[in-house]
């Protein structure tokens, strides 16, 4: 049985998501005639309330469309130190949009209301303009950590008194409203524009839609085609992001409570040190000997467990739509043969 706890992007489509793609109606959608293309575009732009909806390969073009769109050269971005946007975009947001970034230091990626007014610039010509405030929820490297509603909308009053433009890179922002108390509906009106991934915890094989003003959309519409982000018929995998949104949001529950049970699990193991509180379906952990990272990834492997190591001294596991209960019987199994003395014999 193999198990691939490395992220929840390796999810393959289920019988039915395919059978969904399979009887797509489908157009050229350079020409804004996929009507699949459309729908799951109107479709999120409604749930969040927006105008608007752009239909993506990848969520990295979602966010660098949006930064794109909302910017120009000697704009200054703000966003947390730990955010995808900084981390694993290539640092796309100096290589397309010719803007520079600053960075603010939180726990867990979630950044506080008076954290963002000491970072916007005075207007001088030695310094760049501070422009656009980017947030993620939920936060990748702050180990699936969740906003309040509260959180979001602070930010957003002090977007209002600094002239700021306002992102949610919600690559996970289904994860972050099952587990929270707060609806698609109670987003609307907060942010500008909004990425949604459904090739994360959704399941669906590709695709991110961007969501904002008809304004913002137009525009963006046209950095896609410029990024090489025009498609043809792909309504068969927007397909799968519409059955994904109807069948695949409620049962993320599943993934955060098998994402508990192991934290629990690896909580009550001898050889782990500390495992970050379980928000969502990310789980952070670090073993008592740092050394031993890499045996105990390499001894997973062996047992055909696959996890990714996470940053120097922590080990990441994600669990998805294709981690089923008896893969979390197994994996603790695996665990406990684990040992702090046969990790030094590997
Ligand atoms: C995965 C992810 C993205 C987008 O990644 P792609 O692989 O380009 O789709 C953006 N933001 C966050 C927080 C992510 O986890």
């Amino acid at each position: 049985m193999r198990i691939d706890l490395r992220s929840d992007t390796v999810t393959k489509p289920t019988p039915g998501m395919l059978d969904a793609m399979m009887h797509a109606k489908v157009g050229d959608d350079v020409f804004g005639e996929d009507p699949t293309i459309v729908a799951l575009e109107n479709r999120l732009a409604d749930m969040f309330g927006m105008e608007a909806g752009l239909y993506c390969p990848s969520g990295t073009m979602t966010n660098q469309i949006a930064i794109k769109a909302h910017t120009q050269p000697l704009d200054e971005i703000i966003c947390d130190q730990l955010a995808h946007i900084y981390n694993y975009e290539t640092g796309g947001w100096a290589f397309h949009s010719g803007v520079s970034i600053k960075l603010i230091q939180t726990e867990r990626g979630i950044i506080q209301a008076n954290q963002v007014a000491p970072c916007v610039q005075p207007d001088q010509d030695w310094l760049p303009n501070s422009r656009l405030l980017c947030i993620e929820n939920t936060v990748n490297r702050g180990g699936g950590s969740v906003y309040t509603l509260e959180e979001m909308k602070s930010l957003k009053e002090v977007c209002k008194n600094h002239q700021l433009i306002y992102h949610l890179d919600g690559a996970r922002i289904f994860n972050a409203i099952v587990a929270s108390d707060y609806s698609t509906s109670d987003l609307h009106g907060i942010f500008d524009s909004i990425s949604i991934c459904l090739s994360k915890g959704l399941g669906a094989p590709v695709g991110s839609v961007l969501v904002g003003s008809k304004e913002f959309i137009k525009k963006s519409r046209k950095i896609r085609k410029v990024f090489g982000g025009g498609m043809r018929q792909a309504g068969f995998m927007a397909a799968a992001g519409l059955y994904a949104i109807e069948h695949h949001v409620e049962r993320m529950k599943e993934d955060h409570r098998r994402a508990k049970d192991v934290s629990e699990m690896l909580s009550a193991l001898p050889y782990v040190a500390s495992v970050m509180n379980v928000e969502t379906n990310i789980i952070i952990f670090s073993l008592e000997h740092l050394e031993a990272t890499k045996a105990f990834i390499a001894f997973l492997a062996q047992h055909d467990i696959h996890a990714v190591p996470f940053g120097a001294s922590s080990v990441r596991f994600v669990t998805h739509l294709d981690f089923t209960e008896e893969m979390l019987i197994r994996l603790q199994e695996v665990l406990k043969k684990f040992s702090s003395v046969n990790h030094y014999n590997l």
